[in-house]
């Protein structure tokens, strides 16, 4: 009798944190992915007062600074990534933290990547927020973080020169639970069912 109320109060706390895993919207954590789309590290989003830190740990990157950017959509299409749209921009503003008519809510500083190829740094996404709104990360589908080849020179349109986009990361409520969730096999045979359909 004891253990079986054990075992069902287990049952009951595996259910409830699954269901609060899928509504969790602070902190965020993506995965980074590059034109091969191999790992290469992550970006931890966390909520701020008027704003949100994200926490950038990457590797396999060239040396020197690197643009990077929220884009409007969430995916992730490689190799050039495209798919991830423009730059955040809800308030229709002009690109680049130097720009007078600027700048578009996803504009972040250059990040400098070391000689090893690694960068571990810290940004603010300055009156962005992960909750409900217009100015959410995760509004809709979401949005995507990207790393382009080359600076942001902050004030060039439409995205600031800075190149070919190597890194994308989906910023979702969805990709961040998914994580947590290993592979379910019959989903994946319902798929392959359905292509061999069409
Ligand atoms: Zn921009």
């Amino acid at each position: 009798m004891k253990y079986s109320l054990l075992y069902y109060c287990s049952i009951v706390l595996c259910i409830l944190l699954v269901g609060c895993q899928g509504e969790e919207r602070s902190p965020i954590e993506v995965r980074l992915y590059n034109q091969d789309l191999d790992a290469v590290g992550t970006a931890n989003f966390k909520e701020q007062d008027d704003s949100v830190a994200v926490e950038i740990k990457v590797e396999g990157l060239a040396p020197g600074f690197h643009g990077i950017h929220i884009h409007e959509f969430a995916k992730c299409e490689a190799p050039d990534f495209q798919s991830a749209g423009n730059h955040f921009n809800p308030e229709g503003k002009e690109h680049g933290l130097m720009h007078p008519d600027g700048a578009h809510l996803g504009d972040l500083p250059n990040i400098e990547v070391a000689e090893d190829g690694t960068a571990d740094v810290e940004l603010e996404v300055q009156g962005a927020t992960l909750m409900e709104g217009d100015k959410s990360l995760l509004r809709e589908d979401g949005t995507s973080i990207i790393i382009h080849a080359d600076a942001d020179d902050g004030i060039s349109q439409p995205a600031g020169n800075a190149g070919e986009r190597i890194v994308c990361g989906v910023i979702s409520i969805e990709e961040s639970a998914d994580k947590e969730k290993p592979t379910d096999p019959t989903e994946s045979n319902v798929d392959e069912d359905e292509e061999d359909d069409n």
